[in-house]
């Protein structure tokens, strides 16, 4: 993985803008952002993590939205869709590697 940034910091808010499209991570000192349909084709749940041991590409559903972002114990946001996959478990620590960043 690239940009391994291992010390994300907790977001101090979470929110899911743009009808659902957009989910943005404010930080003290900046702010990250997500396209719904690139969290869906990152997902690493069970299901997803073993559709690509076989080698199978996660397909996000044109128009996909985010339903929610529920905190897991301070570590990580739980994610739902609009296509009913709710399973994933995204750490802070990857989402910074996913992120595009700009300053708050
Ligand atoms: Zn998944």
């Amino acid at each position: 993985m690239p940009g391994d940034r291992s010390e994300a910091a907790i977001p101090e808010t979470v929110t899911i803008g743009a009808g659902g499209r957009v989910l943005t991570l404010q930080l003290a000192a900046t702010r990250l952002h997500f396209d719904a349909a690139d969290l869906r084709r990152a997902c690493r749940c069970a299901a997803c993590a073993g559709s690509r041991l076989l080698g199978t590409e996660i397909v996000a559903p044109p128009g996909i939205r985010l339903i929610s972002a529920a905190s897991i114990g301070g570590y990580a946001l739980n994610l739902s869709f609009s296509d009913g996959h709710a399973r994933g478990v995204f750490p802070f620590t990857y989402l910074a590697q996913l992120a595009t960043e700009t300053a708050a």
